[in-house]
């Protein structure tokens, strides 16, 4: 079985270069089918949300698999309707319960909701001193807002989940977050699929044999970016996590970093309305 190799977080938790992400899985027995299906060909994390509504099957995921607990690195998020300190705690709580777990390894502020996303994250330390999460994170965090934490934390973010994808490559953010010991982790990591046809892509996918699919995550990988691409077919999920045993060339590389063009498919964290 393939195994996915981890990064080391500055607190020294080892976190998946590669998992799950599982938004708009609904639909409760696909999702858990996916989940499961996930564990079982060598995935060791799963990227939730209070707002995926899917906590439940997560927790459930990981009692049907055969994997024990402390392999698995689960990380979830809190909503922007309730942000703030006491509110976040209260969040983090229905979150534990859902999962059905006893602690979570990687909590996150969800969007840096204007106002709130300070004491949100001051709440998430908290969670951390009490060793109820083992990692403190954010979403969605632009420099501008992290440095607004970094101003109130002892601890800084170890963590910040961006949208991150051939057409919006964030170097300058990698740059900042390398520099502040901060791992970066790509969300909607393929585009939401909409990258899969690019020309320049399908003709490195030709080169080497894979998928464009492939190309994409593991330009992230050699990139030092940790990816959750979502799935619910089983083919593509083993697919996604095959991308160790090749490598792409420092010309496909230069070519892929290229593709930017700070074209975003989600929100912009300087001006959303949810
Ligand atoms: P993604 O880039 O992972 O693309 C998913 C889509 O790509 C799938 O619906 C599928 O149609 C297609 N796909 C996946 N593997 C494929 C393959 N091998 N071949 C062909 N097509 C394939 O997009 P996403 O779901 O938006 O993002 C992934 C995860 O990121 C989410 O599930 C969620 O966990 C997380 N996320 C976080 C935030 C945030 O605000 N923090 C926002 C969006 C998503």
């Amino acid at each position: 079985m393939t195994m996915i190799p981890s990064k080391t977080l500055t607190n020294g938790v080892e976190m998946p270069y590669l998992g799950l992400g599982v938004y708009k899985m609904t639909e409760p027995e696909v999702a858990l089918q996916a989940m499961v299906k996930a564990l079982e060909v060598g995935y060791r994390a799963i990227d939730t949300a209070a707002l995926y509504n899917n906590e439940t099957e997560v927790g459930e995921a990981i009692r049907q698999s055969n994997v024990a607990r402390e392999e698995i690195f689960v990380t979830t998020k809190v909503w922007n309707t309730d942000q703030g300190y006491d509110e976040t705690l209260r969040a983090f709580e229905t979150s534990l319960k859902k999962l059905g777990l006893e602690y979570v390894d990687l909590y996150l502020t969800h969007w840096p909701v204007e106002g709130k996303f300070v004491d949100t994250y001051r709440a998430i330390e908290r969670l951390y001193e009490e060793k109820l999460i083992r990692v403190p994170g954010v979403s969605n965090h632009h420099i501008h807002h992290l440095e607004k934490v970094f101003a109130k934390a002892n601890v800084k973010p170890m963590v910040n989940q961006v949208e991150l994808q051939p057409y919006l490559a964030q170097e300058e953010l990698r740059a900042f977050c390398k520099e502040n010991d901060i791992a970066v982790t790509a969300w909607s990591p393929l585009g939401q699929g909409r990258v899969l046809e690019d020309a320049v892509i399908t003709d490195i996918a030709q080169q080497l044999g894979k998928s464009t699919a492939q190309v994409i995550l593991r330009w992230h990988y050699q990139n030092d970016v940790i990816t959750i691409p979502k799935s619910v077919t089983p083919s593509r999920i083993e697919q996604n996590m095959q991308i160790f045993d090749f490598e792409l060339s420092a010309e496909q590389m230069e070519k892929m970093n290229q593709l930017n063009k700070n074209q975003r498919f989600g929100s912009d964290p300087d001006n959303f309305d949810f």
